[in-house]
């Protein structure tokens, strides 16, 4: 099988240095295998240990490592590698550019395989290059942390703790920079402990002192974790968390309000959930003459949803004062109403106001944390069963870093 000439050989292997003076086609596995070695007579080798030019060498060894395909040909190639003498560091193995390490790939192919890995499920780029799910794994995860060594590390101003529910009942920790948009470290569980292992990894006292606030449900074990690791920065309630137990008190006074209510005056309530916990300005106007036909028939629950489209104009203060003002105004209203609902969400309310009320002096951006928290989902869906939490931030980054390219052109 010598009839190809070796010049073109090299040509298309185009690996610097390097040329093939061996190669064998097998027709039924379709593989091919060329034989490499460097150019020269007088060749010079790279010391992995220190990187200097090294001519001695102790001993010579073959190497088959997958390359890029030819046409329908799979290619391996079968690349001389030396062990060396060095100066410096003793026998060491010589460092070859175009191999990735030890590892049975050329870096080109293992780019590949990561580039397939940018929009197609670890599975199907595992089928179409004939890998293990584990090897691409690998490759993908490999290529990733190298991506991420090289971007500039920004301090961490507005950080985000926001959890993250999926199959089985499973939780995760997902830890944010709301500045940059993404997430940046993910823990099982949410516990105190989740968030204290965060600060003991990732955040080390030195960055600390760069946070200025924090968004973060009204969840205790959060909390006293934020406020023991950083106890300078300001605590700010995700607006998000908040509105849900305005809605789920919302959503308790219709439930006992129907229960309460007899034949045709509960045929008027059914089904009306989703356009009491919709906002009025995003109903249509058939979808507001419904509800309003609802709301003429029950004063309390009339009362409920006034209450929870009254609430959301805390967040629209600058002053502190003024938005302490509104909010006592809004408990005023509150009274002899009958709504026990509401009386529990006042009490919670009040008890994490100034975490509230925080939002007056850091606007942190609440969609962000949303934004974020879908990215996360998506991935974990496509991914299916990501067990290397490192592995599925990195994943989400990289897709954060190019949607943005995609918007910014
Ligand atoms: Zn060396």
């Amino acid at each position: 099988m010598q009839r190809m000439p070796e010049e073109i050989v090299s040509r298309v292997l185009r690996l610097l240095g390097y040329r093939g003076y061996r190669w064998e086609l097998n027709e039924e596995a379709l593989t091919l295998t060329i034989w490499v070695r460097q150019v020269g007579w007088d060749p010079s080798y790279t010391c992995s240990g220190c990187g200097i030019g090294v001519r001695a060498i102790h001993s010579v060894r073959e190497r088959r490592v997958r390359d890029l395909p030819w046409g329908s040909w799979t290619v391996w190639l079968i690349v001389e590698v030396h062990r060396v003498y060095c100066r410096r560091c003793g026998v060491r193995v010589e460092r070859i550019d175009f191999l990735e390490g030890k590892h049975p790939y050329t870096r080109r192919f293992a780019a590949r395989v990561a580039s397939d890995c940018e929009d197609a499920a670890v599975r199907r780029v595992a089928a179409r290059w004939g890998l293990s799910p584990q090897t691409v794994r690998r490759i993908d995860k490999r290529t990733l942390q190298a991506w991420s060594r090289q971007r500039k590390r920004r301090p961490l101003r507005w950080m985000g703790v926001d959890e993250l529910f999926w199959r089985k009942g499973k939780c995760l920790t997902v830890v944010s920079d709301l500045e940059a948009g993404e997430p940046i470290w993910v823990g099982e569980e949410r516990k105190r402990e989740t968030l204290d292992r965060f600060f003991a990894e990732s955040l080390s006292p030195r960055r600390r002192r760069a946070v200025r606030a924090v968004c973060v449900d009204m969840w205790e074990p959060f909390l006293q974790s934020i406020r023991k690791q950083l106890p300078r920065a300001a605590i700010v309630f995700d607006k998000f968390h908040v509105m849900k137990h305005v809605n789920d008190a919302v959503d308790e006074t219709r439930r006992q309000e129907f229960f309460r209510q007899k034949g045709p005056l509960r045929a008027v309530m059914r089904g009306k959930r989703w356009l009491l916990l919709t906002r009025w300005q995003n109903l249509t106007r058939r979808k507001r003459s419904a509800l309003t036909e609802a709301l003429s028939l029950n004063r309390r629950l009339f009362k409920a949803y006034y209450l929870k489209e009254q609430i959301d104009r805390l967040w629209s203060y600058t002053y502190e004062g003024a938005a302490r003002r509104f909010f006592e105004a809004w408990l005023k209203s509150l009274r002899w109403q009958r709504l026990p609902a509401f009386k529990k969400l006042a009490k919670t309310l009040t008890t994490h106001l100034d975490g509230i009320l925080a939002y007056c002096h850091h606007k942190v951006p609440f969609g962000v944390v949303e934004a974020i928290n879908g990215n996360l989902r998506a991935i974990i869906r496509r991914g299916r069963g990501y067990t290397d939490p490192e592995y599925l931030i990195l994943k989400t980054q990289k897709s954060t870093a190019q949607l943005r390219l995609v918007r910014a052109a």
